[in-house]
This record gives C-alpha cells, sequence and structure tokens, in this order.
C-alpha cells in the first residue's frame, strides 16, 4: 500500500502545484487593472489613431484630383489681345481665366473681372448681380466640368 500512499501524495504535490498556475491570483489581478485597463482602452484607441492617419494617407495622393481646376491661359484673338468668355472670371492683366466663384487673380493677386452674359457688361467677379441688367451670375456645375476636361493651352503648371 506503500506505492499507493506515494502515487497519492505525488499527485496531491501536482495538483497543488498546477493550481499555483490555474487559479488566478485576484489580488495580483486587481493590481495590473490600470494595465489592462491601458491596453483595452489604449490600444484600441491607438489602433484607431493609426488606421485613420493610415487611411489619411492613402487616400491623401488622390486629393489634388478632387481641387478645383487652375487658371488657363486665354486664347488669344487675330488682334493678339486674350479673348475671355462670357460669364466666366478672368484676369485681363495675366490673361488666365479662372472656374467659377474665383474672386482674386493667383499670379498678380488682383480682383478678377467678369463679363455678363445677357449684356456683355464687365464688372469685378466677386459681385455676382450685373449692374446693368441685373442678371445674377449662377455658377453651373458642369460648367467646372467643361473646365476641367479642357488642359491648358499655354501648358501652365499648376501651382
Ligand atoms: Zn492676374
Ligand atoms: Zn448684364
Amino acid at each position: 500500500m506503500d506505492v499507493v500512499d506515494a502515487l497519492e501524495q505525488f499527485w496531491n504535490s501536482l495538483l497543488d502545484f498546477t493550481s499555483q498556475f490555474i487559479i488566478p491570483d485576484w489580488g495580483g489581478l486587481i493590481g495590473l487593472l490600470p494595465v489592462f485597463l491601458l491596453i483595452g482602452v489604449l490600444g484600441p484607441l491607438l489602433s484607431l489613431l493609426l488606421l485613420a492617419h493610415l487611411i489619411y494617407f492613402i487616400r491623401k495622393p488622390r486629393a489634388p484630383l478632387a481641387e478645383p481646376p487652375g487658371p488657363v491661359r486665354a486664347p488669344i484673338d487675330a488682334d493678339g489681345r486674350p479673348e475671355f468668355p462670357l460669364g466666366e472670371p478672368f484676369c485681363p492683366r495675366d490673361g488666365l481665366i479662372y472656374p467659377p466663384n474665383t474672386a482674386r487673380c493667383d499670379t498678380c493677386r488682383e480682383g478678377l473681372s467678369v463679363r455678363c452674359p445677357k449684356c456683355g457688361v464687365g464688372r469685378a467677379a466677386a459681385i455676382d448681380t450685373c449692374g446693368n441688367c441685373g442678371l445674377i451670375l449662377k455658377v453651373r456645375p458642369q460648367n467646372q466640368v467643361v473646365r476641367a476636361t479642357q488642359p491648358p493651352p499655354g501648358g501652365r503648371a499648376i501651382a
């Protein structure tokens, strides 16, 4: 029977030994609670932040495409003077046609002009109502699309 006793004792000591690992030390766990909170709360927050950064950097190269088109050099007529289309802001000094809703020239910083599409009278582009005929210049979205497909004739680098 000595063998059985020895086995039992061995088994008990084995249980005691393993219980140290299986039964959690609650006091120690509560002491570690701030660490778990840190991992559980800051971890997801940090990974979300990382993800947001990742998405930002992935989307960043596409941003210039979403920007409004830059100024286009106005075509020169037979007399050597730039021709400006009606209803679009332009800089007479630089001969540039700007997209709708632009009021200032990027090159000379002067206020842009616009010619009324109805009566052809010029005014400052910042004013949306014609002083001559009272036509309010509304920006048509397709205007911008048409302009965006036209390459700048002068091959001017868009800053
Ligand atoms: Zn200008
Ligand atoms: Zn007018």
